[in-house]
């Protein structure tokens, strides 16, 4: 198990409550059971809804082994025939998609969502067949346009984590912790967030790009998009690399190395190049337990 858990000073952790379950974590060896729902009166605009769509963390069990087996128990597929797709609206956008350029899930795909997470001028943000958020297109995206450009909420080495997050603002931190954590990189929900969305960036220091972190995985070369770091504007600049139509989902690649994948983010690709998942995950806990 990979445990880099930062223990917050005082000084710089006004969050009582994430200081308290450091100090649990430290010196008691209980771990943080999960985050405050927030009082939706204080958050602002439509924030709380982050909140009410995102199910409480469950506390992670206490095994290397165990950790994975809520995410291998979702890998395997429901029973009966979703191939075609048949669960999707008509309407839904989803139910369109027919680029070349991209692919069916094996996995259902989940009704269409009426409110989306956010909406740019070339996708939407809603519940996707991956799992958890994915960006979806809008309208159809020739390859060289540039589909978003953001300046990162913070940039930060491990140790500089949570005097960065506490400069957020309210807004900012509920977003933040409605981010997918990888609970095997830290015990610390803060720190396994920014472990699990971080982007490389020029220098020692890594940034969190609150709204291009929703963009999912696929290996090249079906990713639809690349991503570079423009140090003269301050922004991560992605571009489509790939033609998209409206109702595709739009992926970046996180990494070369397919097998890595599950290591650094908690699961595996389920792109054409890539062996089918569900036995993936079922022959890395084989080789992990020695069998
Ligand atoms: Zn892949």
């Amino acid at each position: 198990m990979i445990a880099n858990f930062m223990m917050p000073s005082i000084s710089l952790a006004s969050d009582f409550e994430e200081w308290m379950a450091g100090c649990a974590l430290s010196f008691g060896g209980k771990r943080h059971s999960g985050e405050p729902i927030p009082n939706r009166e204080f958050l602002p605009g439509n924030a709380w809804k982050l909140f009410e769509q995102e199910p409480r963390p469950t506390p992670a069990p206490e095994s290397p082994i165990s950790l994975r087996q809520p995410f291998i128990n979702q890998l395997t597929p429901p029973k009966g025939d979703f191939s075609s797709g048949s669960s999707t609206p008509s309407g839904s956008p989803r139910a369109r998609s027919s680029s070349g350029s991209s692919y069916n899930s094996q996995y259902p795909i989940p009704p269409a969502k009426a409110d989306p997470l956010f909406v740019t001028e070339f996708f939407e943000v809603c519940k996707s067949p991956k799992g958890g958020y994915g960006a979806f297109a809008t309208k159809d995206i020739e390859v060289g346009t540039v589909i978003m450009s953001e300046e990162p909420a913070f940039r930060a080495t491990f140790g500089e984590v949570f005097y960065m997050y506490e400069g957020l603002t309210t807004e900012q931190r509920v977003e933040y912790r409605s981010l997918h954590g990888w609970s095997a990189l830290a015990h610390n929900r803060i720190l396994s967030i920014f472990k699990t969305n971080r982007f490389e960036l020029s220098g020692t220091r890594c940034g969190i790009f609150l709204k291009s972190s929703r963009f999912n995985h696929a290996c090249h070369p079906h990713a639809t998009c690349t991503y570079k770091w423009n140090e003269e504007l301050g922004q991560m600049v992605f571009t489509s690399i790939n033609p998209m139509k409206a109702g595709d989902e739009i992926t970046i690649q996180y990494c070369a190395n397919p097998a890595k994948l599950y290591d650094n983010y908690g699961f595996y690709c389920d792109c054409p190049s890539c062996p089918d998942p569900t036995k993936t995950a079922a022959q890395d806990r084989k080789r992990r337990l020695g069998w």
